[in-house]
């Protein structure tokens, strides 16, 4: 596609990165296809091409409106587009770009303005998150829909692993999840204490950077990576660690992300760059030992098992298949749903802000994983499994928790 982007933004690193996004798109729409948005709304400007095509006239100088703010808005960044482009369009990219140029031309409404200030100050403050999410599950009955889905009841996370191994590696404690679900990461713990490797959260590293990066308060959402860098960086340049071990894929993709993102940041740059080459998913760490975890787990776990692979794993990291080769190499029988490629409609914020999509997507995910027959639903992101379990009485764990479970009475 042709472009000719305004001054305000040509000659800068974004708008030299927008402008080759942009001309990569040859506007062939399949893309709309595979668009959770375009097919819930139906509206051509709530499709990944229609969307581009918004912000090439707002790179190209054209003034933005609260309607196109909109149309921005209702994106999940779910990149399943980038997944189905034949021509490698960097969607992604191109929409933080994009929503960032919107947000300082458009005021939002008021409510709009409070409601997104609470969530980018809460959220990411583990220590403002923690207590506030307990004083929500008293009141729970009295709060609006949206917000009471997120208040499931909290998983005990049982003991972490005191012994200490040659072979360590750190995990994020992330923001909202020690709170919501504290048992992932200790799950994950145990599980690698009985594979020989040490688990360690660096105690000040925060919020992957994620929610305030997405909610277009991108100066705010780099001070958030570089908080961590600078967290793990001594364990790092010890040498301590191996790897960097994500137990959300969410915040994994993000980490994955902070070379690219931090790439002008000279400071930072190189930090950056080794953090994301050093930062593996779960899913990629455990494949190595398939065969012990296989012979530990054999026949432990009988009932199906239906997995929901997260759009930050499947189109961000471009994982697939790796959980199930786990579980299925401890013989558990794991099946995709159909629609396995669609968003559940939790992304982020999103399902906050956009209730009635986010509710729409989830109950069409959960029809498709509850029709598989499954007794219990495993995901790889915390997000993902406290929408879907906002939905449904048939229970949604991280598939961390499933093997920690199996592992429970094996010896150790
Ligand atoms: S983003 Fe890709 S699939 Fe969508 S219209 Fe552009 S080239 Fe086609
Ligand atoms: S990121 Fe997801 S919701 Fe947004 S345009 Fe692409 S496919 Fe649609």
């Amino acid at each position: 596609m042709q472009t000719n982007l305004a001054d305000f933004i040509k000659d800068t690193p974004e708008g030299r990165e927008a402008d080759a996004i942009l001309r990569a798109c040859v506007h062939c729409g399949f893309c709309t296809a595979t668009c959770p948005t375009y097919q819930v709304l139906g509206d051509e400007l709530d499709s990944p091409r229609g969307r581009i095509y918004l912000m090439k006239q707002v790179l190209e100088g054209v003034e933005p409106t609260r309607k196109t703010q909109l149309h921005l808005d209702r994106c999940l960044t779910c990149l399943n587009c980038e997944t189905t482009c034949p021509s490698g369009v960097r969607y992604g990219r191109l929409v933080d770009i994009g929503r960032r140029v919107v947000e300082e031309r458009v005021k939002r409404p008021l409510d709009d303005r409070v409601k997104r200030t609470m969530l980018k100050e809460f959220l990411p403050r583990g220590e403002l998150f923690k207590p506030a999410f307990k004083a929500g599950q008293l009141v729970r009955p009295l709060l609006p829909y949206s917000l009471r889905d997120k208040l499931q009841p909290a998983r005990r996370a049982g003991p972490w692993p005191q012994r200490e191994h040659a072979r360590k590696m750190l995990a994020l404690a992330g923001c909202v999840q020690p709170a919501m679900a504290p048992d992932i990461n200790a799950a994950t713990a145990r599980v690698l204490d009985m594979l020989g490797i040490q688990l360690i959260e660096a105690p000040k590293a925060g919020c992957c950077g994620a929610v305030r990066f997405h909610m277009n308060d991108q100066e705010a959402g780099l001070q958030d990576m570089r908080h961590n860098i600078d967290a793990w960086w001594p364990y790092v340049e010890s040498g301590q660690v191996e790897a960097l071990v994500m137990t959300a894929s969410g915040c994994g993709f993000t980490v994955k992300e902070y070379g690219h993102l931090l790439a002008h940041d000279q400071a930072y740059a190189a930090k950056a760059e080794r953090i994301s080459k050093m930062t593996r998913d779960l899913s990629e760490i455990l494949p190595e030992f398939e065969g012990e975890i296989g012979a530990r787990m054999a026949g432990r776990i009988k009932e199906r098992v239906a997995f929901h692979p997260p759009c930050t794993l499947q189109h961000g990291q471009k994982i697939r298949g790796k959980v199930e080769g786990v579980l299925r190499a401890a013989g558990i029988d794991v099946v995709l749903p159909a629609e396995s490629h669609l968003c559940c409609g939790s992304a982020g914020t999103y399902s906050v802000l956009h209730p009635e999509i986010a509710h729409e997507l989830r109950d069409r995910k959960l029809a498709n994983l509850e029709a598989t027959g499954a007794k219990e639903i495993v995901s790889a992101n915390i997000g993902c499994i406290s929408h879907l379990q906002s939905g449904t009485a048939t229970p949604v764990t991280h598939w961390i928790e499933l093997v920690d479970r199996a592992l429970a009475g094996a010896a150790r």
